[in-house]
């Protein structure tokens, strides 16, 4: 070989007695075949075989079989984000004619999908009272072929009866899927519960340092997976093998981190309580959280996002009292290791059930600082919220 073949050509080098405990990451677009006869067949490899880059590789089937394994899965997909994993769930399953039902309370642009980009293609959608539970049932047509859940809800954290939405829904010839990005399989496995389709944002949890943005959507019906290998494959969608890299280290610490968040983000939605400035916290695992009793019946425990609603009053101090917060961040997105402060404001996203508290709602994310410097920013600006309260 001479020297320009040379610089193309890698050497095969041993692997015998490499036991890394990393996971390798596997870059590839295209995949070589021994012989004519194996390129020929290729389309016989199987679900699980390798083809193309695009439709997989060691890395992101490792990543995808650690997720099945969690969920107690079948397969899973892996998308390019967490809005992406929703999409192809909802473009995989419905028709022309058909109709889905997502609840009110649903990640914001998931009904952004629906009106903007389904409904004008024919695919009508309802959003229904995340609290309906099996009245579920008056809502399903002919033509329903898909119920989404999230649970808690965006933002407000309503907790659904999942079991008796899953089974009217089935009982009216529908799928069923669930965002589980809050909870992770280790809060919640909606597969036991009823789910055809479990789909996580590992944007948030799994990736768990804000440097990454990907989904997955775990089945236990092989078809189901077939049906969104062949959208995804007919879409062009596919992930790069270093983000699932480091989805699979971020999963390696995800139990001690959502531990952690959990505890001490509990101990502040316990507390906040006590302000006046804090005119609702919402936290599943405070008793006036709606849908409170299905959360201590179906989830294993509570992660480190949570609510507070405000008092309209404290609207003139609330930007500079924000922009104060030493150790919070002002930002969307949350499940690194940041803590976090959104303000937002739900009431046009909602229109099964109007939203009718005035005041800005502000999530929390709770990261991994000290805990106590972290509570000391979060009571400075409630105490400056409550100076600007009337009395
Ligand atoms: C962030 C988020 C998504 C979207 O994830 P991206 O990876 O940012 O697209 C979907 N659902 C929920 C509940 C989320 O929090």
């Amino acid at each position: 070989m001479r020297d320009l073949s040379r610089c193309v050509h890698h050497p095969a080098v041993s692997q015998e007695g490499f036991a890394s405990l990393a996971v390798p990451t596997c870059r590839a677009s295209t995949i070589v075949f021994p012989d004519a006869e194996a390129y020929a067949n290729r389309k016989y490899r199987g679900p699980d075989g390798y083809s193309y880059g695009l439709h997989g590789t060691p890395t992101t089937r490792t990543l995808e079989a650690q997720l099945s394994a969690l969920h107690g899965a079948e397969r899973t997909v892996l998308l390019p984000s967490g809005q992406a994993a929703i999409t192809v769930v909802l473009l995989s399953v419905l028709l022309p004619g058909d109709r889905v039902l997502i609840p009110d309370t649903a990640y914001p642009p998931v009904r952004g999908f629906c009106q903007n980009y389904l409904r004008p293609r024919g695919i009508d959608f309802a959003a229904y009272d995340p609290m309906i539970g099996a009245g579920i049932a008056r809502l399903m047509t002919p033509r329903t072929k898909l119920v989404w859940l999230e649970s808690p809800g965006s933002t407000t954290m309503e907790v659904q009866d999942f079991r008796a939405i899953a089974t009217a829904a089935h009982a009216g010839g529908a799928l069923v899927g669930c965002d589980n990005t809050w909870a992770t399989p280790l809060l919640f496995k909606p597969l036991d519960h009823g789910a055809d389709f479990a789909m996580e944002a590992l944007t948030k949890y799994v990736g768990g340092h804000s440097d990454l943005l990907l989904g997955s959507v775990s089945v236990r019906d092989l078809g189901l997976r077939q049906t969104l290998k062949d959208t995804m494959r007919m879409l062009g969608i596919g992930i790069s093998p270093d983000e699932a890299a480091l989805a699979l280290r971020g999963l390696e610490t995800m139990g001690v981190r959502l531990a952690h968040v959990g505890r001490v983000a509990l101990d502040f939605a316990r507390r906040l309580e006590a302000f006046p400035a804090a005119r609702r916290v919402l936290h599943p695992a405070l008793p006036a959280c709606p849908g409170h009793a299905v959360w201590s019946r179906d989830f294993k425990g509570a992660s480190g996002v949570f609510s507070v609603v405000l008092p309209p009053e404290v609207e003139p101090v609330l930007g500079p009292a924000l922009s104060a917060m030493r150790l919070f961040a002002i930002g969307a997105s949350w499940g690194g290791t940041r803590s976090l402060v959104a303000p937002m404001t739900v009431a046009a996203d909602r229109s099964a059930v109007p939203w009718t508290e005035a005041g800005t709602i502000l999530r929390l994310s709770i990261g991994l600082e000290d805990p106590d410097e972290l509570w000391d920013d979060l009571a400075t600006l409630f105490e400056a919220l409550g100076a600007a309260l009337p009395g």
